[in-house]
């Protein structure tokens, strides 16, 4: 027999206290890092020559460890109205990433008229797909990926790219045969300057949420 309780009633005793969401309420609570508000981003990073409004701003982004102590992901909301050759170079990540398409329309995100192209894998093991519906795709850890073309939107398309890592990066391979590994945190200022724009140095990735 299974005991029955009202799901609609918590007992008077657990009814935790309330919290607002400044910065001054989350910085008395116990979990208020865990709990961020997105920012308002402008997009900056533009190849020289391109206009920035293939995508609606202000944009929205969750940039991991920089935002909430100790988080292993990140994640970007952005909406596309424009084609756009987003990411021209491949790349690997040290975790997984996880690419979502569908629909901008918000009564329904499977009315998608859009046409990407992405492709998975390098040289002769590299295979291209072709977008043409809601799709997500898994790029497991060390994977080769991209490019990734926007080439049709005919429908506005919400895109998140979503990957397992505290800050946005990648290992890329350079013309001269060496790796580099290159990190991004956005636009953002520096989490300990706000003077100072955030050169994704790494330091508040050593944070924990719980202090
Ligand atoms: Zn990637």
């Amino acid at each position: 027999m299974v005991a029955k309780f009202d799901l609609r009633k918590l007992p008077e005793a657990n009814v935790p206290k309330k919290y607002i969401l400044t910065e001054e309420e989350k910085a008395n609570s116990k979990y208020g890092k865990l709990v961020f508000n997105f920012p308002q981003e402008e997009n900056e990073v533009v190849a020289e020559g391109d206009p920035p409004d293939y995508v609606v701003h202000p944009q929205a982004y969750f940039r991991g460890a920089r935002q909430i102590p100790g988080s292993e992901f990140n994640c970007s909301f952005q909406i596309f109205v424009k084609p756009f050759f987003l990411d021209r170079v491949q790349h690997r990540h040290p975790k997984d990433e996880y690419l979502i398409f569908l629909g901008a329309n918000s009564t329904n995100v499977f009315d998608f008229d859009a046409r990407i192209e992405f492709t998975l894998g390098k040289g002769e093991d590299a295979e291209t797909y072709i977008i043409d519906r809601p799709t997500i795709i898994r790029v497991p850890a060390g994977m080769y990926h991209c490019p990734l073309h926007f080439k049709e939107v005919n429908k506005p398309v919400m895109f998140l790219a979503a990957c397992m890592m505290p800050m946005f990066g990648g290992i890329y391979d350079m013309p001269d045969m060496t790796t580099r590994e290159l990190y991004y945190n956005g636009p953002l200022p520096c989490k300990y300057d706000e003077n100072k724009k955030c050169d994704a140095c790494g330091k508040c990735l050593q944070e924990t949420w719980e202090k």
